[in-house]
C-alpha cells in the first residue's frame, strides 16, 4: 500500500496548539500518512470550471481557487482532491473571464488558503479583480486565523484596506481555536474596518453539540464576527466519520435558536451532490395550516395558533 505525508506541513503556531482536543481531531499532524487513492470532487466543481481555478456555479458570483496550500490540513476538507491534483490558477484566464461576464458582482478568493500567497501575489489578484468595474464585493475565504494568525499583520491589513470592500470569511469549528493570538488578529482586522464573518463545519464528535457551538458563536459575536454559515460536512473521500445527520444538525440548530440571540446563530446549509448547489434548512416550526390559520411550535416546544391576515 502506498502512503504519502508530503502535504501535511503545519505552521509552528498550529503545531503549538495541536495537542488541544478540539484541534487535534480536525487537523492532519505532520506525521500522519494518507493512503494514495482517488479523491472525489463532491461538489462537482470541475464541471463548473471556466478557467483553471475559476468556478462559476451561481449567476452573480465566482470562486477563485488561487492555491492548494494551507497552513494546516483539515481531515474533512472537501477539496482534498486538490491536495494531489491541483492544476494551478490561471490568473490571465480568470481575469479575462471576469471581465467578459458582467453579471458577476462578487468574487470569493479561496483555495487552499489565499493567505498562503505572499502579499505581492495576493495584491496582483486583488488589484486585477478590483479593477473590474462590475465586481462590487471581494470575499476572502480563509482558515488563517486558526492556523497562522500572525500572517495577518499590519502590512497585510494595509494591503486589504486598499481594495475594500473586502469581506473576510474565516473557517473556525471549535472554541479551542479561540486563542489570544486568534482574538488579537480578529480585533485588528475588525478595527481596520474589514468585516469578518465565520463559517463552521458541523463535525461528529468535535462540535456536534449545541453547548460547544454556543460557546464558539457567542464569543465570535463578542469579538465582532458574525457567524454566517454552519455547514453540513461534504461527502468527500474519507469524510464518513465526520458527517452528522440532517436530523441531528436541525436539532442542534433548534437548540441554538431558542437559547441564544439571533446574532449568534448562523444559517445551516449543506451542498447537494453533483453540483446541485446549497440547500438552506431551518428546524420545522410550522406544524399545521388551514387557510390563513397556522399552528406553530415555539422554542419551548409549546404550540401556538396564529391567524394570518
Ligand atoms: S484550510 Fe480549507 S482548504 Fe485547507 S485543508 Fe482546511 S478546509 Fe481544506
Amino acid at each position: 500500500m502506498k502512503y504519502t505525508k508530503r502535504f501535511f506541513a503545519s505552521s509552528p503556531y498550529l503545531l503549538s496548539i495541536l495537542h488541544k482536543d478540539g484541534i487535534k481531531k480536525q487537523f492532519m499532524s505532520p506525521s500522519d500518512k494518507i493512503k494514495k487513492q482517488k479523491f472525489n470532487d463532491p461538489l462537482n466543481e470541475a464541471s463548473f470550471a471556466k478557467a483553471k481555478g475559476l468556478i462559476h456555479r451561481y449567476p452573480d458570483r465566482v470562486v477563485l481557487t488561487v492555491t492548494n496550500r494551507c497552513f494546516g490540513y483539515c481531515k474533512f476538507c472537501f477539496r482534498k482532491k486538490n491536495w494531489f491534483d491541483f492544476e494551478g490558477f490561471d490568473f490571465e484566464g480568470a481575469i479575462d473571464y471576469l471581465k467578459q461576464h458582467t453579471q458577476i458582482r462578487e468574487v470569493l478568493i479561496s483555495g487552499g488558503d489565499p493567505f498562503f500567497l505572499n502579499n505581492a501575489e495576493l495584491e496582483k489578484i486583488l488589484a486585477a479583480v478590483r479593477g473590474i468595474e462590475h465586481i462590487e464585493v471581494i470575499r476572502i475565504g480563509t482558515r488563517v486565523l486558526s492556523t497562522n494568525p500572525m500572517r495577518i499583520n499590519k502590512e497585510t491589513l494595509s494591503l486589504l484596506k486598499k481594495y475594500k470592500p473586502i469581506w473576510i470569511a474565516i473557517h473556525i469549528n471549535h472554541p479551542d481555536e479561540l486563542t489570544l493570538e486568534f482574538e488579537q488578529t480578529v480585533k485588528d482586522t475588525v478595527d481596520s474596518g474589514i468585516p469578518v464573518v465565520s463559517q463552521t463545519v458541523l463535525l461528529k464528535d468535535i462540535n456536534d453539540n449545541s453547548e460547544i457551538l454556543k460557546k464558539l458563536f457567542c464569543r465570535l459575536v463578542y469579538l465582532g464576527v458574525k457567524p454566517y454559515y454552519l455547514f453540513g460536512c461534504d461527502a468527500a473521500t474519507g469524510n464518513e466519520k465526520f458527517r452528522v445527520s440532517i436530523e441531528k444538525a436541525l436539532s442542534v440548530m433548534d437548540s441554538l435558536r431558542g437559547n441564544v440571540s439571533g446574532l449568534c446563530v448562523p444559517t445551516f446549509a449543506f451542498d447537494l451532490p453533483n453540483g446541485g448547489g446549497k440547500i438552506v434548512l431551518e428546524p420545522q416550526k410550522l406544524i399545521k395550516r388551514e387557510k390563513n390559520r397556522y399552528k406553530f411550535v415555539n422554542f419551548e416546544h409549546t404550540e401556538y395558533d396564529y391567524e394570518d391576515i
